[in-house]
């Protein structure tokens, strides 16, 4: 339900669009498949996606002998579907059983990202996890605070130190209070600077590090939250950030807020990393977990 309601402005677009494409009741031609191709495009499912995806149709809808429109919707429905599911990928938190689980949350200003590390604790202290914030953000202006604002909202502790200290040295400290306190979950805020890539590996290795000197594994996770609405830039921010430091899942925000819902399809085929969280909405609640099956039915059903 709660991906239906997210995902309105994309399905009212978008499949708008295809419903129409399919029920004029037309023959399935390559005039056919470049209209479906633009509607996917304009869908921000991302170029390369799109040609597969098209190109399995074509061959599929002749090995079939499917002629007509409305025969081949149920095939494109499938297809997508397949495209989301066939990649397997894992959706989970790699959640360490009666330890200290510490999970980095990466990504540009702007996108959600303390948002969405307030979500993230609302939702694990609702699974009876002692949870705790760092604020490793230490450069942007607010940032401190506004983490706070959602350390009180979820009622979590949050680990500060002042702005422009040493991020590596707010983690470490972090850690150390996390353990003593018998914290479950530790999520971790960083600075989004990508205007300097190498600062920005510097500063999240520095990091890791710190963490990893703590806890051999740690980070258990490394959180990428990239801004659905702004389409294909999200994809180029991910390829950066890949380069940058090893990302484990994608947090996908303000799907709500966009009807180019296509995008998740191009994060899986093209980058590889799982989309573990989508953002539904502005409040505490609104964070669903990524499964492939309820976003389709999200848009078709
Ligand atoms: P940050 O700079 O990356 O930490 O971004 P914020 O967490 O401050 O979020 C920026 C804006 O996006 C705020 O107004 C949030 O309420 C809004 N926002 C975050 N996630 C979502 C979402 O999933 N849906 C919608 N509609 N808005 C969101």
């Amino acid at each position: 339900e709660k991906f239906k309601g997210g995902l309105s402005k994309t399905r009212d677009s978008f499949v708008g669009a295809m419903n129409e494409l399919m029920m004029e009741y037309r023959t399935v031609d390559e005039e056919f498949f470049e209209e479906l191709e633009d509607i996917l495009i304009a869908a921000d499912v991302g170029v390369n996606t799109v040609m597969e995806l098209v190109d399995e149709l074509r061959e599929e809808a002749l090995r079939r002998n499917i002629k007509d429109s409305v025969n081949i919707q149920p095939l494109i429905t499938e297809k997508l579907s397949e495209l989301l599911v066939r990649s397997e990928q894992e959706t989970k938190i790699n959640m360490q059983d009666g330890e200290l689980t510490v999970i980095l949350v990466v990504g540009v200003n702007g996108v959600g990202k303390t948002t969405s590390i307030g979500k993230l604790a609302n939702k694990f202290k609702q699974e009876g996890k002692k949870v705790m914030l760092a604020a490793g953000d230490t450069f942007r202006a607010g940032a401190i605070e506004q983490l706070e604002v959602w350390g009180e909202r979820t009622d979590v502790d949050v680990i500060k130190q002042q702005a422009g200290s040493d991020p590596a040295a707010v983690m470490f400290d972090a850690v150390q209070k996390a353990k003593s306190r018998g914290a479950d979950v530790l999520l971790c805020d960083t600075a989004g600077r990508l205007q300097n890539k190498v600062n920005l590996m510097k500063e999240l290795e520095k990091v890791k590090r710190v963490l990893t000197r703590e806890i051999p594994d740690a980070p258990h996770e490394v959180l990428l939250v990239l801004d659905a609405t702004t389409g294909q830039n999200a994809l180029s921010q991910a390829k950066i950030f890949k380069e940058v430091t090893e990302v484990t899942g994608i947090v996908l925000t303000k799907l709500d807020g966009t009807a180019k819902g296509g995008i998740v399809l191009a994060i899986r085929n093209e980058l590889d990393i799982p989309v573990k969280y989508v953002g539904l909405g502005e409040s505490v609640d609104d964070l669903q977990e990524f499964v492939a099956e309820q976003y389709v039915n999200g848009l078709f059903a």
